[in-house]
């Protein structure tokens, strides 16, 4: 009896971009999450899984083995920290910068800045690898008002047009990382499973270069 394959993926950008590199790894939805709400999906081929679920939960599902292969942002595997997971292939979607942003024009707390940011790991390194003291402000989203209001000094943000910044009067300042989405992969699976993982792989990798 073959095993499932179950391949973890959030909805939106990340869904919407690696359907075409599934696709060419011959794996296609039977239903769309945008409009169904089954959250996890039967794909062309029976024994080929997707669960749907949010972005910053994808490493913790492939790590734990309840996915064997996600698609997962690299800002998301930055902050997570990767443990029990591969990350074998760049696959070229999503792609953003990770930057500390703020008003340009502002003068901030002379002894230790505050920073508003959903990226408290990647953040704290950032700061503590050049010896900079800074006070880290957890938040869930809309960083960019942070700065706004007095929260904060400045945020940790992913940026892509930086039209969101532009709008609110804030300027990218530092970058931390550029970014863009990774397949991950459970590291016993890549054992276990390890001939299909090496087919999918093989075939996305082929169509990353086509894209
Ligand atoms: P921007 O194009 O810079 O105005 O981006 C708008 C918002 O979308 C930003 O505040 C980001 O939080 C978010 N965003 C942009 N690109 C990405 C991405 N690749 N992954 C996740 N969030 C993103």
């Amino acid at each position: 009896m073959i095993t499932t394959l179950t391949i973890a993926l959030s909805k939106g950008r990340i869904f919407q971009e690696t359907l075409p590199l599934l696709a060419a790894a011959g794996i296609e939805p039977v239903d769309d999450p945008e409009t169904s709400r089954k959250l996890i999906l039967d794909t062309n081929q029976p024994e080929v899984k997707l669960v749907i679920i949010r972005a910053t939960d994808t490493p913790i599902y492939v790590q734990y083995g309840a996915a064997d292969l996600g698609v997962a942002g690299k800002d998301v595997l930055l902050e997570h920290g990767g443990e029990g997971l591969y990350e074998p292939l760049d696959l070229r979607i999503a792609r953003c910068r990770l930057m500390v942003a703020g008003d340009p024009h502002h003068q901030p707390r002379l002894s230790r800045p505050r920073i508003a940011t959903k990226y408290v790991n990647t953040t704290r390194r950032w700061f503590a690898d050049q010896g900079r003291q800074v006070e880290i402000i957890k938040l869930y989203g809309s960083m960019e008002l942070a700065p706004l209001v007095g929260l904060a000094d400045f945020i940790v943000d992913v940026v892509d047009t930086g039209n969101t910044l532009r709008a609110n009067g804030l300027a990218p300042l530092e970058h931390i990382a550029d970014i863009s989405s990774r397949l991950i992969v459970n590291k016993a699976a890549m054992k276990m499973k390890h001939v299909r993982i090496k087919a999918i792989m093989a075939r996305m990798a082929a169509a990353v270069g086509t894209q």
